[in-house]
């Protein structure tokens, strides 16, 4: 505990102006070597000060015993010690109290003392001015001048009118089975009576329970009430609701002897903007599960639409009868495969196949048995060709064209005579009861520098007329120079 104990330059020291005036009168009345007289000391002294001293005996144990107790000091403590004994004070002020007004008997002289109070709300410093005296019929008594230090009170004052926060300070006034009569402000501060909604009201004194809306939520009490029991400090955020206006605060609960120090802080724009963020990230995190949703349907509409274009894309290349590519789609790649061999400088050669008398087949077992035919040469081509650096496709009717990448005239015309004999060795099923053996004309043709594909087709074709015209079921070697039509 603070305090200070002076026995020199008393009124240099001194705060309040009455102890240097106190201090005069108690020497005028001194005699010398003599202990001042008490009861002329009181008779001056109690008219002009009396609101401010205490008068105390000692009890002959090592205590003191209140016999007056002025009523500035009883506003500043808050309640009267008359009659009482010292010793019921709190233990540490109580020993320094003691042991000043010991010492001023025991030296026969003033003392000053400053000393932080650890029960009163309002006021954490006292000075004091100790006088010792004695009565005529010889016993000791003790004249105190008590004072809060003014210039504290304005400091704190100033803390608490400068604070952004509300501070409320309440002492509890209980009855004699200890129940709470009134919960009195002793301190309050500006912000505090607009926090409450009541900022004209003074606060000073009134019961805070009336006074003081917030009180009136039970959640806030409830926990005051704890605070005070546990003596443990609390915290916690609730809203009250006062002429219509909802509040948040933030209210931190100290308690401070019977009573307890609440500090509140507004916190309804944070709460506010903290319920509309957690609503706008619950909308928030609805939308982006639609989206999700939405999305993922959109990912699925365009696989099956890649799907769907990849399979337009296959129909369209190939030959619906026979799945060979078709005409236009053959032209396209067998371009594309010419532009490669150029650039690579590699050879590449043309078979053009023409069924022989297809007609009568037609006419002898029915368009569907020449299908089933054209399908199944068209099988065999497969089996042999398929490969990536060949081109197999139907050119119509019962033409074909295999385009052989790498190939030279002579291993063209080896793959050529490798399909004519296949078609001699094996008959084309039609049903599971006929098979019909066909020949076939071929014309082929090896590529030239810089021969285009028409040009190499032109020829092809007419090895493949001239293979006819020799009789059919036979090659024919397209002549190196170019066809002059196609040329
Ligand atoms: P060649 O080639 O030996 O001179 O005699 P060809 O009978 O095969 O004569 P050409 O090539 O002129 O006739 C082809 C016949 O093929 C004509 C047509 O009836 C038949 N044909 C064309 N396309 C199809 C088809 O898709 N299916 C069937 N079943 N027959 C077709
Ligand atoms: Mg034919
Ligand atoms: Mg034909």
């Amino acid at each position: 505990m603070y305090y200070e104990v002076h026995s020199e330059n008393i009124a240099a020291r001194a705060h309040a102006p009455e102890i240097a005036q106190i201090l005069r009168r108690f020497v005028l009345h001194r005699n010398e070597n003599e202990a001042v007289a008490y009861e002329a000391l009181a008779a001056t002294l109690l008219p002009d000060f009396g609101d401010d001293l205490m008068i105390l005996e000692p009890t002959g144990d090592g205590d003191y015993r209140w016999l007056h107790f002025g009523r500035e000091i009883v506003r500043y403590s808050g309640a009267t010690r008359l009659g009482q004994r010292l010793s019921g004070m709190r233990e540490r002020v109580a020993r320094f109290t003691i042991d000043s007004f010991d010492q001023a008997l025991a030296q026969d002289r003033p003392l000053y003392t400053v000393h932080r109070s650890t029960q009163a709300v309002r006021v954490a410093l006292w000075e004091r001015l100790v006088l010792p005296t004695v009565t005529r019929d010889g016993r000791r008594f003790i004249v105190a001048f008590s004072r809060p230090l003014q210039f504290r009170e304005d400091l704190l004052n100033a803390v608490l009118e400068s604070s952004p926060s509300g501070i409320v300070a309440l002492r509890f006034i209980r009855d004699a089975a200890n129940r709470i009569e009134q919960a009195v402000v002793v301190t309050a501060n500006q912000r505090a009576a607009e926090l409450s909604g009541r900022p004209d009201v003074n606060l000073l004194d009134t019961d805070g329970r009336e006074t003081l809306p917030f009180l009136h939520e039970p959640s806030i009490w409830r926990r005051c009430l704890y605070a005070i029991d546990l003596q443990r400090p609390d915290m916690l955020e609730a809203s009250f609701t006062h002429n219509g206006a909802t509040t948040w605060l933030r209210v931190a609960i100290a308690p401070l002897g019977d009573g307890l120090l609440l500090t509140l802080t507004d916190i309804t724009d944070l709460t506010v903007a903290n319920q509309t963020l957690q609503m706008r990230a619950a909308t928030l995190a609805l939308e982006i599960g639609r989206e999700r949703a939405t999305r993922r349907a959109l990912s699925e509409e365009i696989g099956l639409r890649e799907e769907r274009e990849n399979e337009l894309r296959r129909l369209a290349e190939t030959d619906p009868l026979t799945a060979l590519l078709n005409r236009r789609s053959f032209t396209e790649k067998a371009n594309a495969a010419i532009a490669a061999s150029e650039a690579a400088g590699t050879e590449l050669a043309l078979i053009i196949v023409d069924l022989d008398h297809f007609k009568q087949v037609n006419d002898t077992y029915g368009h569907p048995a020449g299908d089933a035919v054209i399908r199944a040469f068209a099988d065999l081509l497969l089996g042999q060709f398929r490969n990536e650096r060949n081109l197999v496709g139907r050119f119509g009717g019962e033409e074909f064209g295999i385009l052989l990448q790498g190939s030279d005239l002579a291993s063209a015309a080896a793959s050529a005579r490798q399909i004519q004999g296949a078609l001699l060795t094996r008959s084309m099923p039609v049903s599971e009861t006929l098979a019909l053996r066909v020949t076939a004309s071929l014309g082929i043709a090896a590529r030239q520098p810089s021969e285009t594909l028409a040009s190499l087709t032109a020829r092809a074709d007419q090895a493949l007329y001239r293979a006819k015209n020799e009789g059919r079921n036979r090659l024919g070697l397209a002549d190196p120079a170019p066809v002059a039509a196609a040329a």
